[in-house]
């Protein structure tokens, strides 16, 4: 048994109130492989953390049969202090309190970092070893004294280490899709296929925003796009959407543990004893550029009603929900949502009295939408 349990303790936010972040270890760094997972950064959002929990239980039975070969790093929730943000009831988990500043941005990312390392080491041979130690040191030196900022640089700190890192994320009502950088695309889709998710939304190196899964991307895609390591090499991050904040049950735990199961053991970290199955043949992946992504506002406060649901492929100017008006002239009035975009429905409400702005969907458009600043490629909300 190589199991062992982390407590990384962060500044407490009242008198009497402590907080702490959690991690689990299975396997060593013996085989230089090793993977990072954790789950409810936005604390609203709940399928992977059961996924984790499940995971962890056949991670134990994987450590006890002597199956895991590389280092397995599993935090069973991101944000204790998002979890503990409720309002009159609902917890409000996406946002800190504190600042309104989003739970997933503005982390620190490594680029300019790595681009000195590289010209201060004069064409020597850095070791991967060497820029694990490099970014952690990096990220170990950078101020951080609130609660929120300890947290998220410890998850920094802890994830940049490992050669993957997967991030479990759900949207409002959605399939199961995947953002990843466009360093990465062979990775990603391998991920979707066993995922069973059926899209990519791929970002570009500048796509900005600060997420979580950037920290690794900005270290490990720097020193990749300097040629320095190949795809295969490099570092692999992801944001895993596990649809929608309804689906959560046993049967999908089940289902999604198993397949990052598959997906470890088909980058060497552990052997499983029904070895993955060959996906070539398996579910089609729609790849789609993060910057073709659409979100179309809602026009009018009511009621929506959808005509289109996740999955579906939509086109330019159709139909893809209507709003019910409740105060307009007429009776059941309703205001069509129209598609900006070629391409295919994402995420739609959960809830469905909205107001002008918000969100409808989330539609994946086949080509760049036009107009879209390339530095805020991510959604706030
Ligand atoms: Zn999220």
């Amino acid at each position: 048994m190589t199991y062992r349990r982390l407590d990384i303790p962060l500044p407490s936010p009242a008198p009497g109130v402590s907080l702490n972040l959690l991690a689990h270890q299975f396997g060593n760094r013996t085989n230089g492989r090793s993977a990072y997972l954790h789950a409810g950064l936005h604390a609203d959002e709940h399928p992977g953390l059961l996924v984790l929990q499940n995971l962890l239980d056949k991670l134990q039975k994987l450590d006890a049969a002597g199956a895991i070969s590389g280092l397995v790093t599993v935090v069973p929730y991101a944000n204790p202090i998002g979890m503990s943000q409720r309002l009159f009831g609902p917890i409000a988990g996406r946002f800190d309190f504190e600042n309104g500043e989003n739970f997933n941005r503005n982390f620190p990312l490594l680029n300019d970092h790595v681009d000195a390392h590289i010209a201060k080491a004069r064409g020597r041979t850095i070791t991967r070893d060497e820029w694990r130690t490099t970014f952690a040191q990096t990220l170990a030196g950078l101020p951080a004294t609130s609660p929120t900022q300890t947290m998220k640089l410890e998850l920094a700190k802890l994830s940049v280490q490992h050669d993957i890192v997967l991030d479990l994320h759900c949207d409002t009502d959605c399939i199961a899709h995947i953002y990843a950088s466009e360093l990465q695309l062979d990775r990603a889709t391998a991920l979707a296929r066993t995922m069973a998710a059926p899209v990519v939304l791929i970002e570009p190196r500048d796509a900005g925003g600060g997420a979580f899964d950037q920290v690794h991307s900005s270290a490990w895609g720097t020193v990749q796009a300097a040629g320095l390591l190949s795809q295969a090499e490099s570092g692999f991050s992801a944001s895993i959407e596990l649809r929608g904040q309804a689906d959560v049950n046993d049967e999908l735990a089940e289902s999604d543990s198993t397949n990052l199961l598959r997906f470890l053991a088909s980058e060497n970290l552990l052997t499983l004893e029904t070895p993955p199955a060959n996906d070539a043949d398996a579910l089609p992946v729609a790849v789609f550029p993060l910057e073709g992504a659409s979100h179309v506002q809602c026009p009018c406060a009511g009621i929506i009603v959808y005509r289109k649901a996740p999955g579906d492929r939509v086109r330019v100017g159709e139909v893809v929900a209507e709003i019910v008006r409740l105060d307009g002239s007429g009776f059941n009035e309703r205001v069509p949502v129209l598609s900006t975009v070629d391409g295919q429905m994402i995420v739609r409400q959960l809830q469905k009295l909205v107001r002008p702005g918000q969100r409808a969907a989330l539609l994946a458009g086949e080509r760049p939408v036009r107009g879209m600043d390339k530095g805020s490629l991510l959604l706030d909300f």
